[in-house]
């Protein structure tokens, strides 16, 4: 017997994704695998920001597939594999795959699967669907492929969202990458405290409290020169415009805007367009899924720095499948600091 969501309103385009969008059902899995396959045990599951697109129709991506409405909802997993038929898979490896069903059992293609080293991770298995897996990568190869950050150079990045997944990551990888100054935007004070006291941010500003723009100029003497993005709107506008000349943008998401009804990347107010191309600073698409040749020496990047303990990793864990759409609506609000998990079983 098996438990498994799936979701039963289709959102919208402008609405707010809840935890009621998702349904739990109990059925069953065959008795019997085909040769190919494997029967796994979910041990953790991923949510993250992008499945609020795949709640509509049209997802805005070509790379995004919808939902389907009472369909089993799927996203980033890792399980134990219990039985295989599947000769590079064994009874006990750890797998994973981007399009894991939510479902506490079941049965996969063994050809669709990673099989994980957990000692990569010192054993934190969960660390793949975050710091070594989707989330460190956008954030190792966001600042490498669009970051233009130089050792030596003396560049100021700011991150916003930077007590999230992504955020926590980027602001530590920009560091390590040769930035001399990390500043970070957050929505709560214990997240900014958490950025400067144990990610070695040198500063954070919460965004919910005081003016953004006064506390970011006394931050950021000499202006910013990389900004990580990934969530837009205001925030976005406000760093933007106190930017250098050549600088550069890491359009990494723009989170503030997908209840919204509005393109990808969604366009600049026409003042801070202006300020954007009179000082030429660079806003161009990035997507993680772009950079497959470049993800497994990225991968052992990444676990190479957790081992050493040069990147901190954060997780905020929810319990137990029946969870995972609060856990959803959870870090869609700001619940989370570092990358949300849902651990669905030991
Ligand atoms: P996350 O940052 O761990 O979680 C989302 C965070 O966004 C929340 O904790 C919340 O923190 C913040 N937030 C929510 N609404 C906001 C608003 N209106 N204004 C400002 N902040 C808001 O999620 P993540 O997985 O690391 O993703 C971060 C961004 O990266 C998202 O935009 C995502 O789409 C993007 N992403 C892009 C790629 C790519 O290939 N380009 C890949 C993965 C993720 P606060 O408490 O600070 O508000």
């Amino acid at each position: 017997i098996i438990y498994f969501f799936d979701f039963k309103i289709i959102l919208g385009k402008n609405g707010v994704p809840v935890a009621e969008n998702f349904r739990l059902e109990q059925s069953t899995v065959a008795d019997t695998i085909q040769v190919g396959q494997v029967r796994v045990r979910t041990l953790y599951l991923s949510v993250d920001p992008y499945m609020r697109c795949r709640m509509n129709e049209d997802t805005g991506s070509d790379y995004l597939l919808p939902w389907q409405l009472s369909e089993v909802a799927d996203g980033g997993g890792i399980g134990v594999v219990e039985e295989s038929k599947h000769d590079n898979l064994a009874k006990g490896d750890f797998v994973t795959s981007f399009s894991w069903p939510w479902q506490t059992v079941a049965i996969l293609d063994g050809s669709l699967l990673q099989k994980l080293v957990p000692q990569l991770v010192n054993g934190r298995l969960s660390y793949f669907l975050g710091a070594a897996g989707i989330t460190g990568l956008t954030a190792l190869l966001g600042i490498r492929e669009k970051g233009h950050v130089a050792a030596g150079a003396n560049q100021t990045m700011v991150v916003s969202g930077a007590a999230g997944a992504c955020g926590s990551l980027a602001g530590q990888i920009g560091r390590l990458e040769g930035c001399s100054r990390v500043v970070g935007i957050a929505g709560t004070d214990e997240k900014c405290s958490i950025l400067v006291q144990e990610m070695g941010f040198d500063a954070a500003i919460n965004y919910k409290k005081g003016n953004v723009s006064e506390q970011l100029r006394e931050l950021c003497p000499g202006g910013v020169d990389v900004y990580f993005d990934n969530v837009g709107g205001d925030i976005s506008d406000t760093v933007i415009s106190q930017m250098n000349q050549n600088s550069h943008i890491i359009l990494c998401g723009q989170i503030s805007q997908y209840n919204k009804d509005v393109p990808y990347p969604p366009p600049l107010p026409p003042d801070i367009e202006k300020i954007q191309k009179e000082r030429n600073i660079t806003r161009e698409r990035f997507l993680v899924l772009n950079y497959t040749d470049k993800q497994e020496a990225s991968v052992l990047q990444l676990c190479q720095w957790i081992q050493e303990g040069k990147l901190k990793v954060r997780e905020t864990v929810v319990e137990g499948l029946a969870n995972i759409g609060a856990a959803f609506q959870s870090m869609m609000n700001g619940g989370n600091i570092g990358k949300q998990i849902v651990s669905v079983s030991k």
